[in-house]
């Protein structure tokens, strides 16, 4: 399987569409991450954990992360974002962000309205939420990748 799926990658500008508007962020991973993403893994949503490198933030948090080319706004270019399941008081643009892919969630799809895309994703994150409490998951907070 192509899980455990481990990246990392800087934070950049997206197209500012979707994100915020919708009320979920989601911080894209730099061309190079998405360059890297191995076949298997392709036009999806994701669970798994995130950690920010950034002083003063040694928290593991749980994430949902979309590949693929956002159909729902025609996108052309495929992009790896990840939605942190947590409140940030600020941006972290041009941060590293590492990951671990730990499984799928449903593919990518588009949705006949905006209101449908939103309601996916809540779906996602509770999916998300709740995988991630599991024991298989948790024993990826301990490993070597995020100390
Ligand atoms: P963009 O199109 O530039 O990716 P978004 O609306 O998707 O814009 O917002 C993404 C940015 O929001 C991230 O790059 C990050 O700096 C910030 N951000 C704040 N909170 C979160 C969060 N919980 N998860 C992901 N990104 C977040
Ligand atoms: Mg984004």
């Amino acid at each position: 399987s192509s899980f455990p799926y481990y990246t990392l990658g800087t934070i950049v500008h997206g197209l500012g569409r979707g994100g915020k508007e919708l009320g979920c962020p989601t911080a894209n991973f730099d061309e190079n991450a998405v360059a890297k993403l191995p076949s298997s893994i392709y036009q999806g949503v994701y669970y798994g954990w995130a950690k920010l490198l950034i002083p003063d933030d040694n928290q593991v948090y749980k994430m949902v992360t979309s590949v693929g080319t956002n159909p729902f706004y025609n996108g052309e270019k495929k992009t790896m974002e990840t939605h942190i399941l947590h409140k940030f008081t600020k941006d972290f643009y041009g941060e590293t962000v590492k990951i671990v892919l730990l499984g799928e969630i449903r593919k990518m799809t588009t949705f006949n309205s905006a209101s449908e895309l939103v309601d996916a994703i809540q779906n996602d994150i509770s999916i998300a939420n709740n995988k991630l409490d599991s024991e298989e998951c948790r024993q990826y907070l301990t490993g070597p990748f995020f100390q």
